[in-house]
């Protein structure tokens, strides 16, 4: 052995294994063996935003390990990815540079891509792609015309969030109590018209499924949380109320007390509001609160705007209820109407409060308990889902083209499919200031489809959020076939579902659409294989990274850049320290300690492997010394196969913290072993010796998937094949040579 890989030197060996890796082309997705598990391990889609950060390292931390585990137990894995790479943090960043976006985002994809190498992230980077690739975001609007055709997408002249910074309309889940998610600017709502993604038939099912998901065990707490946050399911009775010969179904969550009501709440978007608000004071008020008076942050009741529409209608208890309009509603129960109960409802007491026409009652007792009978005549079981359709556009030009032409006289027509794609003008260069789109005669002025005479095209562009509905789909077609088959390919049926999401908790949104969308494919017909309508079987969520204890950003000054720490300490130290740092379901607060005891540990085990190697050969072999210790390797076996089982099952659950500290106590045991064999006998016969080592092999093999390339160095170094075969070595089971028999004679 050379002297110089006596000392541990990340940037040599991580260097010498990822050449390797590359040249055999170990991580391509494998035609799958007949008999082979397939497994499509999904890492969230980067934006091309700049640089990786942390927290995308602890993302691609987390899937590479469960990738490298899966490969290690011989199945076959795909794990790739795309840029999301249309979208507001593409077109700032290009504005601010000013350049056409289309250059910063392949600036972005690059300078990513060498990061992730460098950190050795074993994915599939021949299937890596661009979300605002001609190529792909023709398929996007193929997505836009089939959903449009099967009436899940349409277009209506609606109430819309709008960011007066951004110049944008929102998607909901783009608004997080009632600020932009992007420039946390409040946002206020506007009329205008605009495309919408139907979102509401799939709800029930969304909600039936998100239970047996639970039950499946592969998706964790954090993940299934977001799934339920955001379709907000609340049970209860509706009935259906009358008043001046308008009828209107209210629903309650308070079965047993709906005779109680002291008014109704509908909310600014529920389809009858018009009819109700017909007093001309009440007409100027809910215009008002369309237009701006309403903030979504006033989701408290003492605060959220409320207009008394003068009218009333009776109620269950026969009383006539004074019929109030507030976005509370929506809030709570979506875009409906509600009883309002102050007897036993906080939120409706603290509106009733406001209401000069409401009494505020007496406080009742409610008992929820039971299968009683309806309390009110015609009331029946019902279930109301927060979640609602959402718009798709924004008046921005970075982003897929909306293949639809405005005619005068026929209306929208959607674009050929034979002339797709509609093609974004590549030198676009975007100002910051309206929709520069709009602005292009040679983009905007074509011929109607359907009566060839002059058209628009439309100049609105599908939010990010429609191509990343999609976004898990082309890495499981190769790349040449994606032209013609990316959804009718073969390899679709091998890879679908994905077996494994892993994202930032904040990706609930994104998947829960992409589970819409699944199912709708699903009905449609391409994903007709996906009989649950499910694109991940399993899902792992994680927290974010932060330093200090806050929130990492330039401002504060506390940004950690993961190129220093890897050039500090090598990748491996860098992952492992941030696997070990923190459970998934945790915020990691970054600080120096889970790095430098990452790199302390990887510097013993390498030292330590090294000279248990190298002083193998002086060992001689005496029958009566081994047979002395026996019981002591007897039990060095029993702490590998106890350790090995723990840390499979801690892989397999993806608790990678539990996993990395499993084997640092393993090793702490292996080397427990030689001290109490040295104050028995002084020294190691060679049958303890050979014990030690297999035992310490055993652990470099399932260091693997967590710092793979000094794990495999140290198998290369024992003499461990190297070759494409060495990607499977996740061990079976622990095999520690007991008997001294097992020993060759003395050497
Ligand atoms: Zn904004
Ligand atoms: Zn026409």
């Amino acid at each position: 052995m050379s002297e110089s890989r006596k000392n541990y030197e990340p940037r040599a060996i991580e260097a010498g294994r990822q050449e390797a890796w590359e040249q055999r082309g170990d991580f391509a997705a494998p035609k799958p063996k007949g008999g082979q598990e397939r497994v499509y391990v999904k890492p969230s889609s980067p934006f091309t935003s700049g640089n990786l950060h942390m927290g995308h390292v602890r993302d691609y931390s987390i899937g590479d390990a469960y990738a490298r585990f899966r490969r290690g137990r011989g199945d076959a894995v795909l794990f790739g990815f795309g840029f999301d790479a249309f979208g507001l943090p593409a077109e700032l960043a290009a504005i601010e540079r000013q350049e056409p976006p289309a250059e910063w985002v392949a600036e972005c994809g690059e300078r990513m891509l060498g990061q992730m190498k460098r950190l050795g992230f074993s994915f599939d980077y021949d299937r890596v792609f661009y979300s605002s690739d001609e190529g792909q975001y023709r398929w996007s609007q193929w997505l836009f015309l089939t959903l449009l055709e099967h009436d899940l997408i349409y277009r209506a002249d609606a109430t819309v969030d709008w960011c007066d910074t951004c110049q944008t309309t929102l998607a909901s889940i783009q608004v997080e109590d009632g600020r932009c998610w992007r420039c946390h600017n409040e946002v206020r709502l506007i009329r205008r018209p605009t495309w919408f993604l139907r979102i509401t038939p799939y709800l029930e099912e969304n909600d039936r499924n998100t239970q047996s998901l639970a039950a499946g065990g592969k998706w964790d707490d954090l993940s299934l949380a977001t799934q339920r946050y955001i379709l907000g399911r609340a049970d209860g009775v509706e009935l259906d109320l009358e008043g001046d010969g308008r009828p209107l179904t209210v629903f309650t969550p308070h079965r047993k007390t709906a005779s109680l009501a002291s008014f109704v709440l509908l909310s600014p978007r529920h389809p009858q509001v018009d009819e109700w608000a017909t007093d001309a004071g009440a007409r100027e008020e809910l215009e008002r609160m369309r237009s701006g008076g309403w903030e979504r942050s006033a989701r408290d009741a003492r605060s959220v705007p409320v207009v008394d529409t003068g009218a009333s209608i009776a109620g269950p208890g026969g009383a006539d209820l004074p019929v109030v309009v507030s976005p509370i509603v929506d809030a709570r129960f979506g875009p409906t109407a509600a009883l309002g109960i102050p007897a036993v409802d906080d939120a409706d007491r603290d509106i009733a409060a406001r209401l000069d026409r409401v009494e505020v009652p007496e406080r009742g007792e409610e008992d929820e308990g039971g299968e009683a009978p309806p309390p009110v005549a015609g009331a029946r079981d019902a279930t109301r889902y927060r979640a609602n359709d959402f718009s798709i556009s924004r008046q921005r030009s970075w982003g897929t083209p909306i293949p639809v032409v405005l005619c005068e006289q026929c209306g929208p027509v959607p674009v050929p499919e034979q002339d797709l794609p509609v093609v974004l003008p590549r030198d676009l260069k975007p100002t910051g200031e309206g929709n520069p789109l709009a602005e292009r005669p040679d983009f905007v002025d074509v011929e109607c489809p359907e009566c060839g005479g002059a058209a628009k095209r439309e100049t609105d562009t599908l939010d990010c959020h429609f191509d990343a509905l999609w976004l898990w789909v082309p890495a499981a077609v190769p790349p040449e076939a994606r032209d013609e088959q990316m959804f009718t390919h073969p390899d679709l049926q091998e890879w679908l579902p994905s077996e494994r999401l892993v994202a930032g908790n904040d990706s609930g949104g994104f998947v829960f659409d992409q589970r819409v969308v699944t199912k709708a494919l699903r009905d449609i017909g391409p994903f007709a294989f996906m009989g649950e309508g499910e694109p991940f079987a399993g899902c792992l969520f994680h927290e974010m990274v932060i330093a200090d204890g806050r929130k990492m950003s330039k401002h504060l000054g506390n940004v950690v850049n993961p190129d220093e720490l890897v050039a500090e300490h090598g990748a491996d130290t860098v992952r492992l320290a941030v696997l070990y740092a923190a459970g998934p379901a945790k915020t990691l607060n970054w600080n120096d300690g889970a790095v430098r005891f990452a790199a302390r540990f990887l510097r013993n085990l390498w030292t330590y492997t090294q000279d248990r190697l190298a002083g193998l050969e002086g060992l001689s072999h005496h029958p009566d010394a081994a047979a002395d210790t026996e019981h002591m390797r007897d039990r060095l076996r029993k702490w590998c196969e106890a350790g090995l089982s723990r840390i499979t099952d801690d892989v397999e659950q993806l608790q990678m913290h539990k996993a990395v500290r499993n084997i640092t106590r393993l090793f702490e045991r292996i080397q427990d072993f030689e001290k109490r064999v040295v104050k028995r006998r002084g020294e190691l016969d060679r049958a303890d010796a050979e014990a030690q080592l297999a035992a310490l092999l055993l652990l470099a093999r399932t260091l693997v998937p967590f710092a793979p390339h000094v794990a495999e160095e140290l198998l290369v170094a024992a003499g461990v094949a190297d070759g494409a075969e060495a990607l499977e070595v996740w061990p079976e089971t622990a095999e520690i040579p007991v008997s001294p028999s097992a020993a060759p004679a003395s050497s």
